[in-house]
């Protein structure tokens, strides 16, 4: 590993370097005259650049040499995550659709068979809605779950899910076959534990606020427990223009992640756009940017809608998608999953 320390450090926070070297294993080396780069010969564990980087007198790890995080690629090919009918990476793309939150039995098997018959397998629908105020909708919760279910048997489109505390893993895990951690529970470091303990694909949302390197290390969180099957969901970020898009989808990031990791990546257009006419040039942009999915907001009436109906887009638009994704999965020798036979209209 080698560290640039900070100029002009006083002995007690050189000291404090060496120190925790020495703990660590590693036999250190200064590689200037300055004393500025410090080279540490040793056993490389992936934990032990952040117990570095904590340290006030290190101010960047400039190569971690051995010491690989879980999350990097370290040269190993794409990895691909299966959910059900869905496969995400390793030269596949799939489509995750469905409404924001799930509102009843007759509306959600509508909407399920919707976006099955125009190319999507795996339904996404939030039972526990996490909601900026705490007096709009919160979801059908337990209620909720069981119709998930008993669309899934309809259908048999994989069921994606959010589950908001750790005390309800659980029981989300016993109805989903993939969990979804949602933007604003990225940091919540208790819940990306617990579901590393589980496991069940994980879909990472990135908070809107977070770098990607704060992105990465939230799924080292669920790596590190031992659960690999993790899929990463760039959903944009908080912009300085909400007056025109919700947020900013960063697909700079999404085709850095595809470099830096192994682990799949989708592309949340829905949030990101924040209205159904920007949803379909999103997508596009994320699957050209390299995304192996998409999860999209579809209502088959989104004036109805509980939540997020200004970015819910129609069925319609939905197979224009689908037929958006199939052939960019074609520009570069990937292949887009569905169910069925794709009708569009
Ligand atoms: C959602 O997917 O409905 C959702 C709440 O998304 P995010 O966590 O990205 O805001
Ligand atoms: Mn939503």
């Amino acid at each position: 590993m080698l560290l640039r320390l900070r100029p002009s450090l006083i002995r007690a926070q050189v000291e404090a370097v060496l120190d925790l070297a020495q703990r660590l294993g590693y036999t250190p080396r200064f590689v200037d005259e300055r004393r500025t780069l410090l080279e540490l010969l040793g056993p490389g564990a992936p934990e032990h650049r952040a117990q570095f980087e904590d340290l006030c007198g290190v101010s960047q790890v400039l190569e971690v040499g051995t010491a690989r995080e879980l999350h990097e690629r370290n040269g190993r090919p794409d990895l691909a995550v299966d959910v059900g009918p869905a496969r995400f990476g390793g030269g596949a793309i799939s489509l995750v659709a469905g409404p924001c939150a799930v509102e009843d039995y007759d509306r959600l098997l509508e909407i399920a068979r919707a976006v099955q018959a125009r190319g999507a397998t795996a339904l996404r629908g939030g039972a526990w809605k996490p909601r900026t105020s705490p007096y709009s909708f919160q979801g059908m919760k337990h209620a909720g779950l069981e119709l998930l279910e008993r669309v899934r048997t309809e259908t048999g489109l994989a069921i994606v899910t959010e589950v908001l505390d750790p005390r309800d893993v659980e029981a989300v895990g016993e109805s989903a076959d993939m969990f979804q951690i949602g933007a604003r529970s990225m940091t919540n470091f208790a819940l990306l534990t617990e579901v590393g303990k589980t496991r069940k694909p994980v879909l990472l949302k990135r908070s809107y606020s977070a770098t990607v390197r704060e992105f990465l290390l939230a799924a080292e969180y669920i790596l590190a427990e031992g659960n690999e099957q993790v899929v990463l969901c760039e959903r944009g970020v908080r912009g300085f223009d909400s007056s025109i898009t919700r947020n900013l989808l960063d697909v700079g990031a999404v085709a850095h992640l595809k470099r830096a990791t192994h682990l799949p990546v989708v592309v949340d257009p829905s949030h990101a756009a924040g209205r159904g006419d920007l949803v379909r040039a999103l997508a596009r942009a994320g699957l050209a940017a390299g995304a192996d999915g998409l999860m999209i907001e579809v209502h088959t009436d989104p004036s109805e809608a509980h939540s997020d109906g200004a970015q819910a887009i129609l069925p319609e638009t939905f197979a224009e998608i689908a037929r958006d994704a199939q052939v960019l999965a074609g520009l570069d020798g990937r292949t887009l999953r569905t169910g069925r036979v794709l009708k569009y209209g």
